[in-house]
């Protein structure tokens, strides 16, 4: 463990993967404040044109999702610390190249 000159702990996180912190994590609860402004949603399907153009912008298929393909849950960039649904979807969705 390292401590800060703040008096604050850092622990490492050798040895975990991303998509172990996730599945431990808690899922992104859409009434969060920031989930709110990004409308996020764990069913993307609940959401219309114009926001959301394609059945295609699901979360498993942003650019922002790093969890593995067959999750159901993972981690997003956008949201740290939190699980989203694989098929969820909010208004800072980007594809990943090819999807
Ligand atoms: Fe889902 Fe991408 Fe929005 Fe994260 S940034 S919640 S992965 S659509």
């Amino acid at each position: 463990m390292i401590q800060t000159t703040a008096g604050l702990a850092i622990l490492p996180l050798v040895g975990t993967s991303s998509s172990a912190i996730a599945a431990d994590a808690p899922k992104l609860d859409p009434n969060d404040a920031q989930a709110k402004a990004l409308s996020y949603v764990h069913d993307a399907s609940t959401v219309k044109s114009p926001a959301r153009t394609s059945d295609k912008q699901i979360c498993r298929t942003c650019i922002q999702y790093t969890a593995d393909a067959k999750a159901d849950w993972g981690p997003c960039n956008i949201f740290p610390g939190k699980g989203v649904a694989a098929k969820g979807w909010c208004a800072a969705y980007a594809p990943k190249p090819g999807a």
